[in-house]
């Protein structure tokens, strides 16, 4: 048995089933022993979280678009995981699509890896894509360590990432579950899409029913108008044909950025009638509503889109009964310019939101209002997200032998999100000005602190994690 080289110790420890005192004895990267508070071995180095505040695993993010290479000017592996790490994550999983190449097949994938390596701040994996006609590159990107695949089922908003028609589904499919890989979708539907658009394409400026006199504003800038051009069923029948292709095939499907209550159901039934899907939902579905956000800001458009507040609370229930497995952040970031903030134009924007760093205060004020546990909230924003990219013998929870990936926050403290406290590459968010509840503290990566509260430390620590290589 080795000496641990460092304590964490804290009075609001979070083990699987409680919170309470304990200490961490951290040897070699991992957590070697949770002993009781008072149990510091002579000579290791000792962190104490301060009284009121909480000792928790490293959050894991299973949904960020880092965007390199190829749109490095959208965000990219340093500034990610720099802001990643102040959000006490410690580790992220990098989506297929925005980065030039887009990662489907085993060369843009080897692209993908070159590009991030020695630049990350915190542990980085990675999903594989699925589009038209790449099967045969399935079981190459499986066997070079992706952990898992993501597909569109409507267009993903970058024309090298074609979505997929049932017909490339029902090729794909059957080779993700020989190799006993998930396929996680964008569960979109384009034909109640295009059905809403042909109809809100009928008006016009200035001919909108009941301007009279003067001339009407422009209907793009309307988000009411935006979100009838995303309704809910293009979800609920995506979910509907999903639910059907994993019982036909076997293959395991999860659904990204879950935003429609409609569907809730079907996911409920599914589950209870043993299909193998997850689901996850996102901070900004479970903390705005639709109905608070104002004509032309742009910075809250997001596919599927931000829905009404009756539908918010219908994902909260489902969250809470796991119907909803987890939630992760889906950040998706562009420069500022393509947001369209002075046009305000929700048409033509780009379609995202970055919130990589906030997604632990931003869930945590929503859930303690709901009287929701922080044993809760480490389940959907720690061990599922672990459990669901197989990671979970190393990351997602504080037991003996995972490693020490650790954040400290302080769950009574609250701070305004401004520009000058996001390490995003770009700091458009439309969280600035809010006021929340859950600041963090330090963040620890294998023993080894990231992050201070304020500056940065032992920087590009992070490593490339490959599925059964490291
Ligand atoms: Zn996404």
């Amino acid at each position: 048995m080795h000496q641990p080289e460092l304590v964490i110790r804290g009075r609001r420890v979070v083990t699987e089933n409680s919170v309470g005192p304990a200490s961490l004895h951290i040897t070699r990267g991992y957590i070697s022993s949770i002993s009781i508070f008072e149990d510091v071995p002579s000579g290791c180095d000792l962190i104490e979280a301060g009284e009121g505040s909480v000792v928790m695993p490293g959050l894991v993010d299973t949904h960020v678009h880092v965007n390199e290479p190829g749109r490095t000017d959208w965000e990219g592996f340093a500034t990610a995981t720099r802001a990643a790490a102040a959000g006490g994550v410690t580790m992220i999983v990098d989506m297929p699509l925005n980065s030039i190449p887009a990662t489907t097949t085993l060369v843009d994938l080897e692209a993908k890896l070159e590009a991030a390596r020695g630049k990350c701040s915190v542990d980085v994996a990675f999903w594989g894509g699925v589009v038209p006609g790449n099967t045969a590159e399935l079981a190459k990107m499986w066997g070079a360590g992706v952990v898992g695949f993501k597909c569109f089922l409507v267009h993903s908003g970058v024309d090298e990432f074609p979505n997929v028609s049932e017909k490339d589904l029902r090729e794909a499919m059957p080779e993700l579950k020989r190799l006993g890989a998930t396929l996680i979708v964008h569960a979109e539907l384009p034909g109640p899409i295009d059905a809403a658009n042909a109809e809100t394409t009928s008006f016009r400026p200035g001919t909108c029913p009941g301007a009279e006199g003067k001339a009407a504003p422009n209907p793009n800038e309307s988000y009411a108008a935006f979100l009838r051009t995303r309704p809910r069923a293009a979800e609920n029948e995506a979910v509907e044909l999903m639910i059907r292709l994993s019982g036909e095939t076997g293959c395991r499907i999860h659904i990204v950025h879950h935003s429609s209550a409609d569907a809730l159901p079907m996911l409920r039934e599914a589950k209870a009638s043993g299909v193998a899907i997850t689901a996850e939902s996102c901070p900004h579905y479970l903390h705005f509503a639709a109905e608070e956000i104002r004509d032309g800001a742009t910075e809250f458009k997001c596919c599927p889109p931000i829905r009404e507040r009756e539908n918010r609370e219908k994902l909260w229930e489902a969250l809470r009964d796991g119907t909803i497995d987890m939630v992760v952040s889906d950040h998706s970031p562009c420069p500022p310019e393509m947001k369209l903030r002075e046009q305000g134009d929700f048409m033509k924007a780009w379609g995202g939101i970055s919130s990589l760093q906030l997604r632990l205060p931003v869930m945590w004020t929503e859930a303690t209002q709901r009287g929701c546990t922080i044993n809760q909230l480490a389940e959907w924003l720690c061990a599922a997200p672990a459990r669901q990219v197989g990671l979970t013998q190393r990351k997602g929870s504080i037991r003996v032998g995972r490693d020490a990936d650790i954040v400290i926050w302080n769950p009574e403290r609250e701070f305004q999100v401004s520009p000058s406290l996001i390490h995003h590459r770009h700091k458009l968010t439309p969280y600035a000005g809010e006021i929340l509840h859950g600041v963090v503290e330090k963040t620890f990566l294998r023993g080894q602190m990231v992050y201070d509260g304020a500056e940065f430390v032992s920087a590009s620590r992070g490593q490339l994690v490959l599925r059964g290589k490291n």
